[in-house]
C-alpha cells in the first residue's frame, strides 16, 4: 500500500480552512488530522506556509487536438481533471465521436484526468437510444449550439425542445451554447454588404443581446420541459441578469459557467493592432460586464469557472478579415485558469473557499464526478493542489507549456504560486516543475447525473 503525509498546510475544505495534515493511501485521501497528528506515510510533503486545495476541475475544455500538452499545461496550473468536448468530425455522430475519443484518451495517455462532454453536432436530431448510450458511456453532459448555422450544427428551438424533453427522461444535464444564430447570421451578411471588415466585425457582430436571449430562451425550455441545462460561457450583464430572475424563480435547473477571458481581458483588445489573437466567441465585452461577472461569481449566481481552453483555433467561414486569408478563433488558457483565478480574486476580496468552489467542487458537483474529484475529504481522489499565497511572478507566452505558442495572459502579474500537484497522490509537479512522469492520467466518468440547482 502506497502512502503519503501532507503536513503543516492549511487545507480548504468545503466547511473552509482548516490546519490539517492529510494521509493518502492508494491515490485517496484517508484522513485528515489535527496538526502533527497523521500517521507517517512512507513519502512525506511538507505543505507550511501553502494553503491545501483540492485539483481545479476544468469544465470547459478542447484539448483533443494535442491532449498530452494540454494537460501537462493543466496539471501545471494545478488542474487536475479536465473536461474536454469531443468536436465530432462532419457526419459523425455524437455516440461514436465519444467513443473514438475515448480510445484516443486511452491510446495517448494524458497527464491528468479527462472526461468527456459529447457534442451533438447533428441539429435537431433526437434519440432517445443514443442519448442513454452516451449517459451510459459515462460522459458528463451533451452539448448543443444555438448558433453556428454555417458549421451545420445550429439547433432550433423545435430541436432543444425535444432535446430537452428526452434529456429529462435520461437524466442528463443539456449544455447549451447560448446565442442567437439568425441574429448574428443577418448582422454579418449586413456588415458584408456594407463592406465591413476587421476583427471588430467578428465582436460586433456579436453582440450582448444575441446571448442574452439565446439564455433567456434556453432557460425557458428547461423549465418547460423539466431538463436541467448548464449554460456555457455567460460573458455579459445581460446574460447574469437571466439567470437571476430564473433563480430568483426557482422555474428551470440550472447550471451557469464563466469563463477566464470574460473577467480578466475587455472588448479594448479589439482596438489594438493584434486584435486577431484575442477572438473569441462569445466575444470580449465591456468593461462593465467583466465586473458584472465578478459579481455574479462572488453572489453566487455563476456556479463555474472555466477556461473554454482550444488547442487548436476554429477559422471564421465568411470572410470579414483584413487580409481576406480568413481568421482565427478560441483561446488558450488551461493552465492560466486556477493560478489567475486564485491571484485575482483573492486581490478583489473573494473567500479563498469561494474561489476553490468555482474552480473545482462546483463543475465536480455539475458533472456527477463529485466528491471523487472536487474536494479534500476522506474518501476521494487523492487530486491536490499545494499552493504558495507569497510568490509573485509574470506570466510568460510559455508558463504553461501548452503547445499553442501564444498566450493572451503574457504579461499579468500573478501573486502565489501552484508548488507541487498530485494526480490520485502521484506527483506531477514540485516546486513548480512538471516531473515528467509516465501520464497516468485516467478517463474520469460520471458517476450519476442529473443533480439539480433550481
Ligand atoms: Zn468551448
Amino acid at each position: 500500500m502506497s502512502s503519503l503525509t501532507i503536513s503543516g498546510g492549511t487545507v480548504i475544505t468545503r466547511a473552509g480552512g482548516v490546519r490539517a495534515d492529510l494521509e493518502v493511501t492508494d491515490g485517496r485521501i484517508r484522513s485528515l488530522s489535527e496538526p502533527g497528528m497523521a500517521a507517517t506515510g512512507a513519502r512525506q510533503i511538507d505543505a507550511s506556509g501553502c494553503l491545501v486545495l483540492p485539483g481545479g476541475v476544468d469544465p470547459h475544455t478542447h484539448v483533443m487536438g494535442d491532449i498530452v500538452a494540454a494537460t501537462r499545461a493543466a496539471a501545471l496550473g494545478g488542474t487536475t481533471t479536465v473536461l474536454s468536448f469531443t468536436n465530432p468530425a462532419s457526419g459523425e455522430s455524437g455516440l461514436d465521436c465519444l467513443l473514438r475519443r475515448e480510445r484516443e484518451l486511452a491510446a495517448t495517455g494524458p497527464v491528468v484526468d479527462v472526461g468527456l462532454h459529447a457534442m451533438l453536432y447533428e441539429p435537431d436530431r433526437v434519440r432517445i437510444e443514443e442519448l442513454q448510450a452516451i449517459r451510459d458511456r459515462g460522459a458528463c453532459a451533451v452539448k448543443v449550439f444555438l448558433a453556428y448555422a454555417e458549421l451545420g450544427i445550429m439547433w432550433s428551438e423545435r430541436g432543444l425542445f425535444e432535446l430537452m424533453t428526452a434529456a429529462a427522461r435520461t437524466g442528463q444535464i443539456v449544455q447549451v451554447h447560448c446565442e442567437e444564430g439568425e441574429l448574428i447570421d443577418g448582422l454579418l451578411d449586413k456588415a458584408l454588404v456594407s463592406g465591413s471588415k476587421g476583427p471588430r466585425v467578428f465582436a460586433d457582430t456579436r453582440p450582448p443581446q444575441a446571448e442574452s436571449a439565446a439564455v433567456a430562451r434556453t432557460l425557458a425550455t428547461a423549465a418547460v420541459t423539466g431538463a436541467c441545462c448548464y449554460l456555457t460561457h455567460l460573458s455579459c450583464a445581460s446574460s447574469i441578469s437571466q439567470v437571476r430572475l430564473a433563480r430568483h424563480a426557482k422555474t428551470a435547473r440550472l447550471w451557469a459557467e464563466v469563463c477566464l477571458h470574460h473577467l480578466l481581458l475587455d472588448s479594448t483588445r479589439y482596438e489594438s493592432t493584434d486584435a486577431e489573437r484575442y477572438l473569441v466567441a462569445p466575444p470580449l465585452r465591456s468593461l462593465e460586464d467583466c465586473e458584472q461577472l465578478w459579481e455574479a461569481l462572488s453572489d453566487g449566481t455563476i456556479d463555474t469557472l472555466g477556461s473554454d481552453h482550444s488547442q487548436t483555433r476554429s477559422e471564421t467561414i465568411a470572410d470579414i478579415s483584413l487580409s481576406g486569408r480568413g481568421y482565427y478563433y478560441g483561446l488558450a488558457g488551461i493552465g492560466a485558469r486556477v493560478p489567475l483565478a486564485l491571484s485575482r480574486g483573492l486581490a478583489r476580496g473573494l473567500p479563498i473557499e469561494r474561489l476553490v468552489h468555482l474552480v473545482s467542487t462546483g463543475p465536480a458537483l455539475a458533472f456527477g464526478i463529485h466528491p471523487k474529484k472536487g474536494s479534500i475529504a476522506p474518501g476521494s481522489d487523492a487530486d491536490i493542489v499545494i499552493w504558495d499565497p507569497v510568490p509573485t511572478t509574470t506570466l510568460g507566452t510559455y508558463s504553461f507549456d501548452d503547445g499553442t505558442g501564444d498566450s493572451v495572459y503574457d504579461g499579468e502579474p500573478l501573486v502565489g504560486q501552484v508548488r507541487d500537484v498530485l494526480v490520485r497522490g502521484e506527483q506531477v509537479v514540485r516546486d513548480g516543475h512538471y516531473l515528467g512522469a509516465e501520464p497516468a492520467g485516467r478517463y474520469v466518468r460520471a458517476s450519476r447525473s442529473d443533480p439539480s440547482r433550481l
